[in-house]
């Protein structure tokens, strides 16, 4: 059974998004306080976190940032304004979605659902066996989340790495941009498909000895994009 936090002080929101969740079979704990938040966090496992950005102590931001530099789940975000959903995105603090208030419980566990079962492929749920992906010159250890070029290990950030990883996870697999979005970004209404582009650019940028000729990740013109075998 999944185990999720939330942190949220509205005490009457954090039992409805409690009661939907447990509705749908998941464990739930819950922080009304950020700092406890926080600390629970860093201290427990969990699967996923939703975490609101206006809270007593320490706010939701720091709490992005605070995990992050210590925990993969995917956290999902909330926020009474449009503004913050801005800010969080512009300040890459490695959220995996954002959700603005009021927002319908169906649509949180929707969310959370599709979230838990990404983060489980991504994460490498076939086993042990599975979580290194070795290809040419290219190593994926997608338990350590680290990539390795010919033995030299390159800084990938998280959604670097998750695109790369599901391109060379399902090799010889042509991928639209718009699959891709909606694979590693997971918001079907929110963002850009160009951001697939630029990622690409980058990961490519990392991996590739000539960019105009890359050997990993080919572009299929009018397509997308495949992890050559
Ligand atoms: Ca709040």
């Amino acid at each position: 059974m999944s185990r999720i936090l939330i942190v949220e002080d509205e005490v009457a929101i954090a039992d409805i998004e409690r009661d939907y969740l447990e509705l749908s079979e998941y464990e739930v704990v819950t922080e009304n306080n950020g700092q406890k938040g926080l600390e629970r966090a860093l201290a427990e496992d969990f699967d996923l976190v939703i975490l609101d950005i206006m809270l007593p102590d320490v706010d939701g931001f720091e709490i992005c940032r605070r995990l992050r530099e210590k925990k993969e789940m995917p956290i999902l975000m909330v926020s009474a304004k449009k503004d913050d959903i801005d800010k969080i995105r512009g300040l890459g603090l490695g959220a995996d979605d954002y959700i603005t208030k009021p927002f319908s419980p169906s649509e949180l566990v929707a969310r959370v659902k599709a979230h838990l079962a990404r983060y489980e492929r991504l994460a490498g749920g076939a086993g042990p066996k599975n979580s290194v992906i070795e290809i040419r010159g290219l190593k994926i250890d997608k338990t350590a989340r680290r990539v390795f070029i010919n033995g030299v290990e390159k800084q990938f950030t998280t959604k670097e790495f998750d695109l790369l990883t599901f391109l060379a996870s399902n090799p010889n697999h042509v991928y639209s941009k718009e699959e891709l979005f909606k694979e590693i970004w997971n918001m079907e209404s929110m963002g850009d498909i160009a951001t697939v582009t630029v990622h690409i650019k980058k990961i490519r940028e990392k991996v590739e000895e000539d960019t105009s000729n890359p050997q990993y990740i080919e572009t299929i013109w009018g397509v997308g994009y495949r992890f050559k075998l």
